[in-house]
C-alpha cells in the first residue's frame, strides 16, 4: 500500500513510521514479511497514539500496515524470550486506544491474523479492503489469543460466532466480517484514500463505540456442547479447550478480569510442550520446500502417469484437483478401466460428503485422459511412473519413457525404497531423472520425499518443488538411502515392535502404548494396512546384507510365510473380519510369538508401555541423526515433517528429532546408551548425537 504523507512520516521506532494527512494521523506498521507485533511495533504504536493525542492538530488516528498486509500478529519467533513480554504489551497498546478521545480506525488490507486482529479489534472502527481476511488463529499454534481477543470477539460479533471462530481458527473474508458486524465498511479502492476520510467523519460523531464496553448476550450458548464435539486425537486439542475456556470467561466475567484469565491461560500454553511443538512445524513447514543448490523452477504443463493401481490413481487426483491435465497410462484395458472406475468412485464418495459437486466430480474426470497408448506420454511435461515394485520392471519403464518423452520432461519415479541412480542409469538422460515418493492415500497424504539422485538436475529438482507445493504437498529434498528418510527410520522402529513381542509384549499392548502415545497408528496395525508382503520382499532382498551376529526377529516373516499379508488377507498380525479394518487379537499369532521366542532363547517377561514407547521412540531418533549426518536430510526439521506428515507421528510433540530435543539431547544419548549396554550393536549411538551432547547443544 503506498503512502503518500502531506507531512514528512518519521520513524517511531525502526518498525513502525507516523504521517500526518491532513488532521489525520497515520501510523503505519512497517516490520516485514508481515508487520509482527513484536515489541519494537508495540512500542512504536504506543508512541504514535501519545503524539497523536498531544497534537492539537489531530482530530483522528488510523493504524495501517505496510506491505503485503496489515498485521500477521505476534511475532512468534520472539515468544519464549524476554522481547515477547517487553512493555508495553497489546494489552497497554490497546488499553492506550481504548482511552484516546480521537477516533482510532484500524485500516485493514491483507489479512489480519491474531494479534493483529486483537489489535484492530481495540481501535473503534475497523475498516477493511475488499478480499482481505480476517482471523484468530492462535489454535494452530497450539495457543489462544492474548491480547483480549476472546474476550472482545464475543462482544462485537455475538458469542456463539466468536466461539466459532476462536475455537477453529478460521478465517473470514471482508464480506463475512461486514456481515458479522468485525468490520464497519469496505474499502473497494485505495484503502487509505477511503480511510482517511471515515476517520474524520467518525471524528465528528465525538462519541466512539469501544468493543470491550459492549454488552454481551450469552443466552441459548451450549459449552458443553462446543467442547463435546472437539476431537481429543486433534494436535491442537489442548488449545481449543483453552480457547472456549476464555470465551466462557467472557460470558461470566468483567473485561479486565476476562482479560488476566485469558492472559493466565495463554501463559500456559505458551510454557507448554505442545505449543512449542507446532510452533516449531509451523518453522519446519515453511523451511522444508527451501533448497540450496541455486535450480530454477520450469512450467509444467501436462503430466503423464504410468500405472492406474494404488498409487498412480491417486496421484491422478492430486494433479487432476489442482487443475493439471493427466494423461493415464496403463498396460492393459482391464486394469486401466479398473483404476478409472476407481478414482470416479473417490471422487463421488467426496461429493457425497458435501465435500464436491457433480460438476466438480465431472471437471477432474475430465483432466483424466486415460490411455493404452505409451507415445500418449510423449507430449508430458512431468512423467510419474508408480508401477510395481522391481527394479527391472522399473527400468524396463525408464528405457521406454527416455525413448518416448519428449527433450525436457522430467521422469520421475514413485518407488518407496529403490535406488534412484540405478533406475537413472538405464537412460541417457539421467539429470532429468528424480524420486517423487508420494504417501498413500496419494490425494490425501500432505508429504511428498522429492529424491534427488546423484545426478538429477539443479532445475528438475526446483521444478518438483514447486509443482509439489501447487498440488497442496509439502515437499521435502532427501537423498538416495535405502528407503529414503521415511520408510528408512521405520525398519528400526519395527525391529523394537518385533523385539519388544518376543520379551513378552502383545501387539495390542504395543499399539495402545503407542497411540496413547499420540501415534495416528501403531506399528503393527499400520503394518498391516500397508501390507506385510511388502516389508517381507524388502527383508528378503536385504537379507545378504544383514550382519549374521546382530539379533534378528523371525516373528514378521513366520506370519508372513502363513500368507498372512495384513488387511489385505483379512490377518496379519491382527485377524479381520470380512468388510472390517477392526484389528482383532489373533491366537495364531500369540503362538507364533512364543515360538520365536523359545527358538530364540528368550524368557518372556512384563514389558511396559514407557519402554515400549521409549525403545521406538529411540530407534526413530537414532535413525533420524544418521540420515541428517549423512545429509540424506538438509535439516533435522524435515525429518519431523517427513514423520507427522507421511506417518502419523503427533503433531504435538512436533516429530521424532524435536521429541528428543523436548527430552533433552543428553537425556536422549544416556537412554540409548543404556539400551545398547542392554541390548546390544543396534543401539549403536548417532556419531552427530553424541558430538552434539559433547558440545552441550540443545537442538539437532
Ligand atoms: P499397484 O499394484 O496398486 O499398482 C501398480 C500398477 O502398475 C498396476 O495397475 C499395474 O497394472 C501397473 N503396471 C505394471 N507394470 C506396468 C507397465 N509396465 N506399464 C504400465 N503400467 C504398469 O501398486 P501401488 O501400490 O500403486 O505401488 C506402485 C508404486 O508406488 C510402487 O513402486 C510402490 O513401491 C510405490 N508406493 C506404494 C505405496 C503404497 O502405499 N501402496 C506408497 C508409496 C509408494
Amino acid at each position: 500500500m503506498s503512502l503518500t504523507a502531506t507531512s514528512p512520516s518519521r520513524d517511531l521506532s525502526n518498525t513502525v513510521r507516523y504521517a500526518l494527512h491532513g488532521r489525520v494521523a497515520v501510523i503505519f506498521l512497517d516490520n516485514p514479511p508481515v508487520n509482527g507485533l513484536g515489541d519494537t511495533v508495540r512500542r512504536g504504536i504506543h508512541e504514535g497514539l501519545a503524539l497523536a493525542q498531544s497534537d492539537a492538530a489531530v482530530d483522528a488516528i488510523v493504524i495501517a500496515g505496510a506491505g503485503k498486509a496489515f498485521c500477521g500478529g505476534a511475532d512468534i519467533r520472539q515468544f519464549n524470550t524476554p522481547a515477547a513480554t517487553a512493555k508495553p504489551m497489546l494489552r497497554d497498546v490497546i488499553a492506550a486506544i481504548e482511552a484516546s478521545g480521537k477516533p482510532v480506525v484500524a485500516a485493514i488490507h491483507g489479512f489480519a491474523l491474531g494479534g493483529g486482529l486483537e489489535l484492530a479489534l481495540g481501535c473503534h472502527y475497523r475498516v477493511a479492503q475488499a478480499g482481505s481476511r480476517l482471523a484468530l488463529p492462535e489454535v494452530n499454534l497450539g495457543l489462544v489469543p492474548g491480547g483480549g481477543g476472546t474476550q472482545r470477539l464475543p462482544r462485537l460479533i455475538g458469542v456463539m460466532p466468536a466461539l466459532d471462530m476462536i475455537h477453529t481458527g478460521k478465517p473470514l473474508d471482508a464480506g463475512a466480517a461486514l456481515a458479522a458486524g468485525l468490520v464497519d465498511a469496505i474499502a473497494e479502492g485505495d484503502l487509505l484514500a477511503f480511510a482517511l476520510p471515515y476517520a474524520l467523519e467518525r471524528a465528528a460523531q465525538g462519541s466512539h463505540p469501544v468493543a470491550s464496553r459492549r454488552a454481551l448476550n450469552a443466552d441459548g450458548v451450549d459449552f458443553a456442547a462446543t467442547r463435546a464435539r472437539l476431537n481429543p486425537k486433534a494436535r491442537n486439542a489442548i488449545a481449543q479447550r483453552a480457547a472456549i475456556d476464555c470465551v466462557e470467561a467472557a460470558t461470566r466475567l468483567p473485561i479486565e478480569p476476562g482479560l488476566d484469565e485469558e492472559r493466565r491461560l495463554f501463559d500456559a500454553l505458551v510454557e507448554g510442550d505442545a505449543s512449542k511443538a507446532l510452533r516449531h512445524l509451523f518453522f519446519a513447514e515453511k523451511e522444508a520446500p527451501r533448497v540450496s543448490g541455486g535450480g530454477r523452477a520450469g512450467q509444467i504443463g501436462r503430466v503423464g502417469i504410468l500405472g492406474a493401481g494404488t498409487m498412480g490413481g491417486g496421484i491422478a487426483m492430486a494433479f487432476a484437483n489442482a487443475g493439471y491435465p493427466v494423461t493415464l497410462y496403463e498396460r492393459d484395458q482391464a486394469a486401466l478401466d479398473r483404476g478409472v472406475a476407481l478414482i470416479r468412485k473417490n471422487y463421488e464418495i467426496t461429493a457425497a460428503k458435501g465435500k464436491l459437486d457433480a460438476a466438480g466430480v465431472e471437471a477432474r474426470m475430465a483432466r483424466i485422459a486415460p490411455s493404452l497408448d505409451v507415445q500418449d506420454l510423449g507430449q508430458a511435461d512431468l512423467v510419474i511412473e508408480a508401477v510395481f515394485e522391481d527394479m527391472a520392471v522399473k527400468q524396463a519403464v525408464f528405457r521406454q519413457l527416455d525413448a518416448v518423452c519428449k527433450a525436457g520432461a522430467i521422469l520421475a519415479t514413485n518407488t518407496s525404497r529403490l535406488n534412484i541412480d540405478e533406475i537413472a542409469a538405464c537412460t541417457v538422460r539421467p539429470e532429468a531423472v528424480i524420486g517423487l515418493h508420494f504417501f498413500s492415500p496419494a490425494n490425501v497424504m500432505k508429504l511428498l520425499e522429492v529424491v534427488r539422485g546423484a545426478g538429477t538436475g539443479a532445475d528438475v529438482i526446483a521444478t518438483c518443488m514447486a509443482v509439489a507445493q501447487k498440488i497442496g504437498k509439502i515437499p521435502v529434498l532427501v537423498g538416495v538411502c535405502e528407503g529414503f528418510v521415511g520408510n528408512r527410520m521405520l525398519t528400526g522402529y519395527w525391529r523394537e515392535a518385533g523385539f519388544l513381542l518376543e520379551e513378552g509384549a502383545s501387539p495390542q499392548q504395543i499399539d495402545g502404548a503407542l497411540t496413547r502415545f499420540g501415534m495416528a497408528m501403531g506399528p503393527l496395525a499400520m503394518a498391516d494396512l500397508a501390507g506385510m508382503d511388502i516389508n517381507w520382499a524388502t527383508r528378503k532382498r536385504l537379507a545378504p546384507t544383514r550382519p549374521a551376529h546382530l539379533r534378528y526377529s523371525k516373528v514378521a516373516d513366520r506370519i508372513c510365510e502363513l500368507g498372512r499379508f495384513g488387511q489385505k488377507t483379512q490377518a496379519g498380525y491382527y485377524r479381520y473380519e470380512p468388510g472390517s479394518r477392526q484389528p482383532l487379537p489373533d491366537p495364531v499369532v500369540d503362538g507364533i510369538i512364543e515360538d520365536c521366542a523359545r527358538e530364540a532363547g528368550i524368557v518372556r517377561r512384563p514389558v511396559s508401555d514407557e519402554e515400549i514407547v521409549e525403545r521406538c521412540m529411540l530407534a526413530l531418533v537414532n535413525e533420524g541423526a544418521l540420515i541428517i549426518e549423512e545429509g540424506i536430510a538438509q535439516r533435522a526439521s524435515d525429518v519431523d515433517v517427513v514423520y507427522v506428515h507421511g506417518y502419523g507421528f503427533p503433531g504435538a510433540r512436533g516429530g521424532p528429532m524435536f521429541h528428543a530435543q523436548t527430552l533433552g539431547l543428553a537425556a536422549t544419548l544416556e537412554k540409548i546408551r543404556a539400551l545398547r549396554h542392554e541390548h546390544g550393536e543396534h543401539w549403536k549411538p548417532a556419531p552427530l548425537l553424541e558430538r552434539l551432547v559433547e558440545q552441550g547443544a540443545t537442538a539437532f
